[in-house]
């Protein structure tokens, strides 16, 4: 499936390519911060060489026609908004011990998977879901308030059934993978 990181323009295929460390040439790096602008079409990246630890930042655009559009519950569409879920993770860790940086790479690791799937629309359901399956392995009251307004849960014994999912399910694997980079 064609997503945002591959669909390059041919200046940006070109750009990929020869994507080395601009001080010493090496072409390891490790990727430190993503967000992405122009509504979705511009990915900058900071990065880190593995080989002489300085920083440098790319730019990833994809092509002019790419546009992600998400699906509403009530079926009206929007465009794709990283802020959204940037918005929705800052309200449901509001006053709970997350990092910023958390919050980034909860979004990252969502954003990763959901331009991976999905090339031009996508249901809101799905980005609340990748966000929750991150979030619920950062902090499970942030989690819990996130997964109540993105699951619309109907009554009150649905929500306690999912808190008490979240508090006997230990996913110390998707924790270690979430956080070893
Ligand atoms: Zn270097």
């Amino acid at each position: 499936m064609s997503g945002t990181h591959t669909d390059f323009s041919f200046d940006q295929f070109w750009w990929v390519s020869i994507l080395r460390c601009p001080y010493c040439m090496e072409d390891d790096d490790k990727v430190i911060d993503s967000r992405s602008s122009d509504a979705g079409r511009t990915i900058r990246r900071r990065r880190q060489c593995l080989s002489c630890e300085r920083r440098f930042t790319t730019y990833e655009k994809t092509n002019d026609g790419f546009k992600l559009t998400v699906i509403k519950r009530d079926q009206s569409r929007v465009p794709y908004e990283r802020d959204k879920i940037i918005g929705g993770l800052e309200k449901a860790c509001y006053k709970r011990p997350v990092p910023a940086a958390y919050i980034q790479k909860i979004a990252d690791k969502a954003e990763e998977n959901i331009f991976r799937r999905f090339d031009k629309e996508v249901p809101s359901t799905e980005i609340g879901e990748q966000v929750m399956r991150y979030l619920r392995a950062v902090d499970k009251i942030a989690y819990i308030r996130f997964a109540s307004i993105y699951r619309n849960f109907g009554s009150a014994s649905e929500l306690i059934e999912e808190v008490q999912r979240a508090i006997e399910q230990a996913e110390p694997l998707e924790q270690l993978m979430f956080f070893e980079d």
